[in-house]
Order: C-alpha cells, then sequence, then structure tokens
C-alpha cells in the first residue's frame, strides 16, 4: 500500500508493515511485538498534520483508521482514536452537547487532534478532555487524568512520551442546538472562505511564536515566501503558512518549507519552529537542514511595523 493513497497531504511511499488495530488490547499487543523486535514505527492518524515522506519506511506504521467506536451517556462522550473530529462534533451536536462545535471541519482525528492540543476559533481540546487511555511505546495499556496531560500551545505529555492516544472520554455539557450549529457553520465557512480545502495541506506548516507576537503566516507572507511556489508546491495565495500539494512528492514540499524559514529568518531574525510533522525516512540532503536551529535574532527595524498592522 502506498502511504500517499491514505495520507490527507496526499504524499508517503510504501512501508515494511502495517497495522490497523481493531482495539486497545490489540494495539497493545502490536506494540509490544514492535518493542520486543526493535522495529521502529510511527503512527499515522488522518495525516493532516503530517508530511510523510517518499522512501520506502524500513519498519511498521500503526494506523487509527480501525479505532472507531464512539459512545454517548449523557454529557460523556466516549471515542477512539481513529474517530474523526467533524462527526464526533456532529455527534455532540445531534445529542446537544456543547464544547466540540469548533472541531467542525478540523481535519483530522481524534487521536492525534488530542495528541498536539489542537485548537482553532476559540476552542482547544484540552478544555474538554476528562481522561485518555493510551498504550506505552513498550505495549503497556495506561490511563490519565486530562487536567495531567496538556502543558499549553500545541505542547502535551504524549508529544514528550511518545504514547499511543487510544481512547479520549470528553466531558461536555447541555448547550442550546441552535446556538451549536451557528458556531459549527461560522467554523465550516471561515475555513471554506480562507480556501483551506482548495488542495491538500497540512494546516500550518510552523507554529505561532507568541513571543514574537506576530501570527506566522505575517511573517512569511511579509518575507515575500510566494516567490517559492512552483508547478507542484504552491503557497497558499490566501494563507502564507499554509502549503498546496499540486502533484508534489514529500521531499519537494520539504524543501520549500525550508526556503520559507529561511527567508524569514533572512528578515526578521525569527526561527519558526515546524508545526508540520515529518514521519518516515528523510532524504540524506536534506536532514542537516531538517535538523537546523538558528538562535533568535529579532530585528525590531523590520518587525515593529508588522506588530501594528497586526495590532491594528
Ligand atoms: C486545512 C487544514 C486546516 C487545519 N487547521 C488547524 C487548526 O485550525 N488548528 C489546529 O490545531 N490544527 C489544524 N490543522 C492540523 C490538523 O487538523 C490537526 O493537527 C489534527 O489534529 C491532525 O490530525 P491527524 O489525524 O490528521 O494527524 P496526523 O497528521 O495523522 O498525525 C499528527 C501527529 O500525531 C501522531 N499521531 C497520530 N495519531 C496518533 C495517536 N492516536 N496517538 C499518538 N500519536 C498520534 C502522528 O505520528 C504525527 O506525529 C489543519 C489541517 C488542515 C489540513
Amino acid at each position: 500500500m502506498l502511504l500517499k493513497n491514505i495520507s490527507y497531504y496526499h504524499t508517503g511511499g510504501t512501508a515494511e508493515k502495517i497495522y490497523a488495530p481493531a482495539d486497545i488490547v490489540e494495539l497493545s499487543g502490536e506494540i509490544k511485538t514492535i518493542h520486543e523486535n526493535q522495529v521502529p514505527y510511527f503512527v499515522l492518524g488522518a495525516g493532516s498534520n503530517s508530511l510523510v515522506m517518499d522512501d520506502h519506511w524500513p519498519g511498521a506504521v500503526l494506523l487509527c483508521s480501525n479505532l472507531n467506536s464512539l459512545e454517548v451517556k449523557k454529557d460523556i462522550v466516549t471515542v477512539e482514536a481513529g474517530v474523526e473530529n467533524t462527526p464526533f462534533s456532529k455527534v455532540c451536536l445531534n445529542h446537544e452537547l456543547q464544547g466540540a462545535s469548533w472541531m467542525n471541519y478540523l481535519p483530522g482525528q481524534i487521536g492525534s487532534t488530542v495528541r498536539m492540543n489542537a485548537r482553532c476559533y476559540n476552542g482547544e481540546i484540552s478544555q474538554i478532555v476528562d481522561s485518555v487511555s493510551t498504550v506505552s511505546k513498550t505495549g503497556e495499556i495506561k490511563s490519565y487524568k486530562g487536567s495531567d496531560v496538556f502543558h499549553g500551545y500545541k505542547d502535551t505529555l504524549f508529544m514528550e512520551n511518545g504514547d499511543f492516544v487510544a481512547e479520549v472520554t470528553f466531558k461536555l455539557s447541555k448547550g442550546n442546538p441552535e446556538v451549536i450549529q451557528h458556531h459549527m457553520e461560522f467554523c465550516r465557512k471561515d475555513r471554506e472562505s480562507k480556501h483551506q480545502f482548495m488542495y491538500p495541506s497540512c494546516g500550518c506548516v510552523f507554529k505561532n511564536d507568541y513571543e514574537v507576537g506576530i501570527p506566522s503566516g505575517m511573517l512569511l507572507e511579509d518575507a515575500g515566501v510566494r516567490q517559492l511556489s512552483n508547478e507542484k508546491v504552491e503557497i497558499s495565495p490566501y494563507h502564507a503558512n499554509f502549503v498546496f500539494n499540486k502533484g508534489a512528492a514529500a521531499h519537494e514540499i520539504l524543501c520549500v518549507s525550508l526556503d520559507m524559514r529561511d527567508l524569514v529568518y533572512e528578515k526578521f531574525g525569527v526561527w519558526l519552529e515546524f508545526e508540520m510533522e515529518l514521519l518516515g525516512v528523510i532524504p540524506e540532503s536534506l536532514k542537516a537542514r531538517v535538523c537546523e536551529s538558528k538562535i533568535p535574532n529579532h530585528n525590531q527595524k523590520e518587525l515593529a511595523p508588522l506588530k501594528r498592522k497586526f495590532q491594528g
């Protein structure tokens, strides 16, 4: 199976072994086997925050697609990792539960949405998670309270310890279905008006740097990254932090992304951190650039007018 056929960004080559566990016990057994045999592996959700690399992956890939159960009991909703954000949000609406309306049309699955503490439209997944069941890198089934796993902006315990998020229990509250639906529609329309779904992408390639106080998209735009677009890789005309795949291989998208990071550093002295996750084998020729880290050297003269523009 070519991973490009299942990943949201439409990139990715073959893999030595693919697992698609049906429940947490099966998942635990598979991760134990992987661990005992010292096989390298990565987890793939919908792939909407990831760039899956082109070369054959000499290890295992764990898919979440068969972990798709969902159960509602009053205001408690228990969901397996592979359930997508949009249907989850719709189930909550059907049960008149508020707290998940912002997840309507947020691409991706619950497992990785929790893993990276995704956020948008004044919502953040940390606000509604009650508990999480995971499988550790050695195959042990574990349970966490929601309050123990979130570390702030796009930062969680699971990004550190590499646990597989298998099941999440949400605590929601009763709400007015008209208000919930109105907000869901607002989220959908706003994304569509920004042409986010025009071509495959991974959402924002770079995180925001809150110390700089200017969204990365503005820095990228002002640094002139659109000049880097080509026939197959296009920086969105609507949002300079979105990189569209118009038939490119992963390494071509990665090259453009690395050039974008350099342009921002040259103009502003800001070293952007990737939000996009790189999964698989990074080409030897790009490894050094991927791992590069430059010391911030903020050019206040260039940043000041942009900050004024952002603050209105
Ligand atoms: C058009 C568009 C708009 C977007 N807008 C936003 C936005 O507004 N806000 C925002 O926060 N994000 C946004 N994103 C990014 C994306 O929607 C989220 O990051 C989403 O949570 C990713 O889910 P996924 O299943 O596709 O993750 P994947 O890309 O499959 O995985 C992301 C990472 O999580 C790991 N992973 C996957 N599943 C699991 C699991 N079950 N347990 C442990 N690790 C796992 C993967 O190995 C990888 O490292 C956007 C993306 C797109 C394409």
